[in-house]
């Protein structure tokens, strides 16, 4: 064995599963030593330390006796308290503390990017629904697939929004195409035949909604044009055109659900069932972030209330109007009686209490007076002042006078 220690050969860093490169005798033999060493350094330690007493009940304990290790009085270096980590090679690691990081960088990034089509004022200023996803008041109402992908620029989200609404109105590029094949009436046929058993039998076509048209499929049913709206067939499953619908709001104007329920006397279950009555979906008008406006149709709303299955007939909802009217005004003026028995029960309280404060016994009309009652003036005629003009009237209790000018 040389007395010069030999350069250890390199470490392979390849997969790190390797095993260690094999300690050299002079590695081993310093670190016998250090092991020995720092084993004396210990002992000497525990020897100078006086033995701690045995802990008696109720006197403070010894730092000593509660303090583990071994560290040197004097130690200024914290890290060094801590056990002492080796490696494979029993090397001691340099101290690492995990739980104090450094702060991360935010220099690193330059700028912090707001997308403001994902923003919105909350009138607390503009806030992100990422930021905060629960809050109720950015919540729009709009659905998700509303919001711009981020892949996506401003100007292609707009086509985007253009073409979906296209698409969902089917108007543009997404109106069906009318074909020849459309305008032949081998549709009739059917109803035709219904038509015609029905005048047999001395009965007037009525229809489906009862106004004596034919529903076909893709033809307005006032004017056959071809020339539909498509969305209205989707919703409604009703073919008429566009003018039409101008020309005869009393069929096809679009009623709120609220005017629904409040004219027609529909009750939210019915108006719920889209089988019964198919409504059309709005963005509300007032607010943007409100559930959406349901629109129904005039003629499907008025064919159901007058049906047999509702109120029979536009009579027999007027009856149920004004009966429901009867009954809200008895409702308000039994409340208003109920109110005005309340107060006279008061008042007549009210008059006991001051009947016993008073002199006793006293006439109906009589002023009843109280302890802690306000005077009232009781003035007395008024009389003109013949050098001044003004009246002047005197209180016939207390003798107040005052001075009025009379008209
Ligand atoms: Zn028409
Ligand atoms: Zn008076």
């Amino acid at each position: 064995m040389s007395e010069r220690p030999s350069t250890p050969p390199r470490a392979t860093r390849s997969a790190g599963k390797l095993p260690p490169n094999p300690l050299t005798p002079e590695q081993i033999r310093r670190m016998e030593e250090a092991r020995l060493k720092a084993k004396a350094a210990a002992q000497a330690a525990q020897s100078a330390k006086p033995t701690a007493p045995p802990p008696v009940a109720g006197t403070k304990r010894a730092f000593s006796s509660i303090n583990s290790s071994n560290t040197p009085a004097n130690s200024r270096n914290a890290a060094t308290a801590s056990p002492a980590k080796h490696d494979q090679n029993g090397f001691t690691q340099p101290p690492s503390n995990d739980l104090i990081q450094p702060a991360k960088n935010f220099g690193r990034s330059e700028y912090i990017e707001y997308d403001f089509s994902k923003m919105m004022d909350t009138k607390g200023g503009f806030l992100s629904t990422t930021d905060d996803p629960h809050n109720r008041a950015m919540r729009s109402g709009r659905g998700r697939e509303e919001e711009k992908p981020e892949n996506m620029t401003l100007a292609e989200w707009e086509r985007e929004r253009i073409r979906r609404k296209l698409r969902e109105n089917r108007l543009g590029p997404y109106e069906p195409g009318i074909s020849i094949l459309d305008a032949v009436d081998g549709k009739y046929e059917e109803d035709d035949a219904l038509l015609a058993a029905a005048e047999a039998d001395g009965v007037e076509f009525k229809g489906k909604y009862g106004d004596g048209k034919r529903d076909v499929k893709g033809k307005c049913r006032e004017c056959n044009s071809l020339e539909i709206d498509h969305k209205w067939q989707d919703v409604f499953f009703i073919s008429v055109c566009g003018a039409c619908k101008d020309k005869l709001p009393d069929k096809y104007s679009l009623l709120t659900k609220t005017e629904a329920r409040e004219d027609y006397l529909l009750t939210d279950p019915e108006l719920k069932d889209p089988d019964l009555l198919p409504h059309l979906e709005r963005p509300n008008p007032h607010k943007t972030n409100w559930n959406n406006m349901q629109l129904f149709l005039r003629l499907q709303v008025e064919h159901y209330a007058f049906s047999a299955a509702k109120w029979g007939s536009p009579e027999a909802l007027d009856v149920e109007y004004e009966k429901r009217q009867k009954i809200a005004k008895e409702r308000k003026e039994k409340k208003f009686r109920t109110k005005l028995n309340d107060l006279k029960k008061r008042t007549r309280v009210e008059a006991y209490k001051r009947q016993r404060l008073g002199d006793g016994g006293g006439e109906f009309g009589d002023r009843i007076r109280g302890f802690g009652d306000r005077h009232e003036h009781e003035w007395g005629r008024s009389v003109v002042d013949g050098e001044t003009g003004m009246t002047r009237k005197r209180c016939e209790e207390c003798g107040m006078e005052v001075e009025e000018l009379e008209f």
